[in-house]
Formats: C-alpha cells, structure tokens, sequence
C-alpha cells in the first residue's frame, strides 16, 4: 500500500513562485503523469516528493504519514533521472546490485533480485558491461531497475525516456506501461510530451505556471477539458479555438465563426443562459469535430481548403472560413487538392464552449 498525498504545496525559487498551493492524492498502484510546459514546475513538484527539494509549506503524506522532513534515503520511495546517473565503473550487475548492498542484502539474496529485475527489463544478457558500452535505451533500463530493485514504495520518474530517440521512445513506453502493470508501484511520471502523458497515465495532472489545471484520466482531458490551457495543451492537432457569437435565429443557436455562420442544435440558448455565459465567448473544436462533406447538406457551409497535411491514415485540412482557419481531420485523400470547395459543419456533440476571458469551460454538452 502506497498512497500519496500532497496538501497544499508551495514553493518559491527567490522570487519565483514555482509550485502554488498544490493538493492531489496518488492512489495506491496509481500512475499518474505530471503534464506540463517547460518550467511549470513539475520535476520540483516531484523532487520535493522524493526529499530531492525542501518545501516552503503545506505536507506531504506517504500512506497517511508526514514525510517532508524526513531525509530522502528515509522516504523508500526511488528516483529515476532523465540523464540515467549511473555508476560508470560499475558493471550493470554491480550498478544493480549497489541499493541492496547498501542495505545489507547477503550476496545470495543479491543475486537472486538482480537476475530477476534484469529479466524483467530485457538486459539479463548485458551485467557484465558497463554502462558507457550501452545504448541509451538499456541505459534507461538499468536506471529504472536499479530504483526497482529495492522495491520501494512508490516510484518517481522524471522525464525518463526524453533523451531517446522517436522509435525508442515508443519502444519504452510500452515497456514502462508492461512494467507497471508487472510491479504495480505507486508511480509518477514527469513529461511534456502528451502523448507520452495519455499512452502512460492512469491519470493526468496538468500543470501550468505551478498550478494545476486538471487532473483527470486521459479520456476526461482530452474530452471535457476544464479551461482553454488544457483544451490546446492535449491534443495534436491543436483544438480549433475562436471567439464566438451565439445567437438565436428562428428559434435555433447559430454561432459565428468570422463571417460565416454554423449551425447548433437549440439546446445551446438555454444551457449558455442556465451556465449564466459570458459576453466573451470562445468555441472551441477538435479537427475531428468539424465535419467535411462533398456536397451541400443542410447545416452545412461552403468553404474552401487551402492546405492538406497527408498523415498516411488520416489528413489535416485546412479550410478557409472568412478570414480564419478551421481545422478538420479527414479520412485519406477527402480534399483532393488546395483550392477545393467543400462543405463543413461543426459536430454539436464535440463543441466546447469557454469563457473567454477567464479560460474556463462552461461544461457545455451537446447531443450530436
Ligand atoms: P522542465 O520540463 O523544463 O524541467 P519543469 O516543469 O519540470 O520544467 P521545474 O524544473 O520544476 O519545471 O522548474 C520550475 C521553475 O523553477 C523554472 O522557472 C525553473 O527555472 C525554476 N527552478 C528550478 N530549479 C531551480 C533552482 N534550483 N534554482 C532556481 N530556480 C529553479
């Protein structure tokens, strides 16, 4: 049993305010990803953690226990760094074996962890070398057996696969999340790379500007997004975001988007006033959620494509609304060529609605 529990948080480099009144719980067995631009303040967040960095105030609990003012060797909670910090003249056996022996482990016992973990993570054939004679995938590997090994209580990683190539990485990923399941130690995983944030997560944190923005399975931030930093911050493409008007024609919603003119089902009118909606509207849309048609259908409007990004299963285009763009994913081929005209409408069921000066969502949710 591993839970831990961050109770208002706070931090300042100088005059830095760097981690700003922070509480999360981390389930037992839970992996959870600190997701973030750079210089949010996650790895301080999870140095502070693991005793790596001191606290200004709040408490840090380690199954129900205060933790922050013991000593980061009293914490049996393991660190994996970015940059492996292996011992270079050490073998892999020996960088292995080091945490045990530090804690009196007799030579059998040694052993017999060490050729387990090693099988685990695939480099049972490498204790014998050294770490400069590794690549930086099995480097990785030794770095994160080496903090398994004791079998500590939660497992903290900091942006452990960042240095590795595209194809390593997604190599690794699918190890870690193996790994996990295999081991099941309460674990948090710092990145900023999003798609590392939902392949891996149980749960996503989203941070910003030391704060966070939502924490939620990788389904909820992607799909209910609480303001506009998580709406463009996951998701590649970017969501379409735009300012907005909604207004009521002949006792439907039409919402403006530049000059041009879409279409929502009714309901909206009456969940923007219940919601008490801004006067500053933005509306926000996934490609995946402007939909694109080769003939003029009710709902839909003429636009033109001005660029097409070929992904292989899917393209990216681009179209022409007045003097903004809007971007919809399409299937292979869709829009033949730049300069097309096509149809597009806005999918009622994948329509965000965000007051646009606060950045908050209104939690509107449409039928389709
Ligand atoms: P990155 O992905 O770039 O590591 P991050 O989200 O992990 O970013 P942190 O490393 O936690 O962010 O840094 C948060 C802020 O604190 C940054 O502005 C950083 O410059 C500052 N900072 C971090 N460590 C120190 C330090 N030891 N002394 C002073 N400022 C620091």
């Amino acid at each position: 049993m591993a839970e831990i529990e961050l109770r208002h948080i706070d931090k300042h480099f100088g005059a830095v305010h760097v981690i700003r009144d922070v509480n999360l719980t981390v389930k037992d067995r839970e992996f959870v990803v600190f997701l973030g631009p750079s210089g949010c303040g996650k790895t301080t967040t999870l140095r502070a953690i693991a005793g790596l960095e001191e606290i200004d105030s709040g408490d840090i609990l380690l199954d129900g226990k205060p933790i922050q003012n013991l000593h980061a060797s009293d914490r049996d909670i393991a660190f994996v760094f970015q940059n492996y910090a292996l011992y270079p003249h050490f073998t892999v056996y020996e960088n292995l074996a080091f945490p045990l022996r530090a804690v009196g482990m007799r030579n059998e016992e040694v052993d017999k962890v060490v050729r387990s973990v090693g099988t685990s993570l695939g480099i049972a054939h490498l204790l014998k070398n050294r770490p400069s004679s590794l690549s930086g995938g099995d480097m990785q590997r030794v770095a994160i057996g080496r903090a398994l090994v004791r079998r500590p209580k939660a497992l903290l990683l900091d942006e452990p696969i960042g240095s590795l190539d595209a194809k390593l990485r997604e190599t690794m990923r699918v190890e870690l999340k193996r790994l996990h399941l295999e081991n099941g130690s309460t674990s948090i995983y710092v990145t900023h790379d999003q798609v590392e944030a939902m392949s891996l997560a149980d749960r996503i944190v989203v941070m910003n500007d030391g704060v966070l923005q939502q924490v939620g399975t990788p389904t909820d931030v992607y799909l209910y997004p609480a303001n506009l930093f998580v709406a463009q911050f996951i998701g590649s493409p970017v969501m379409n975001v735009t300012p907005t008007v909604v207004r009521e024609v002949s006792g439907e919603a039409q919402i403006s988007l530049d000059s041009e003119t879409f279409d929502l089902p009714r309901e909206l009118l009456g969940m923007l006033q219940s919601k008490g909606a801004a006067s500053e509207l933005s509306l926000g849309v996934r490609p995946e959620g402007v939909i694109v048609s080769h003939e003029d259908q009710p709902g839909y409007r003429p636009v033109e494509a001005h660029i097409i990004q070929p992904f292989g299963g899917f393209d990216i285009v681009d179209l022409k609304v007045g003097n903004k763009t809007l971007r919809a994913r399409t299937t292979s081929g869709f829009v033949e060529k730049a300069g097309d005209r096509v149809w597009a409408r806005i999918d009622p069921a994948q329509a965000h609605f965000f007051d646009s000066k606060s950045g908050a969502s209104l939690g509107i949710r449409l039928g389709n």
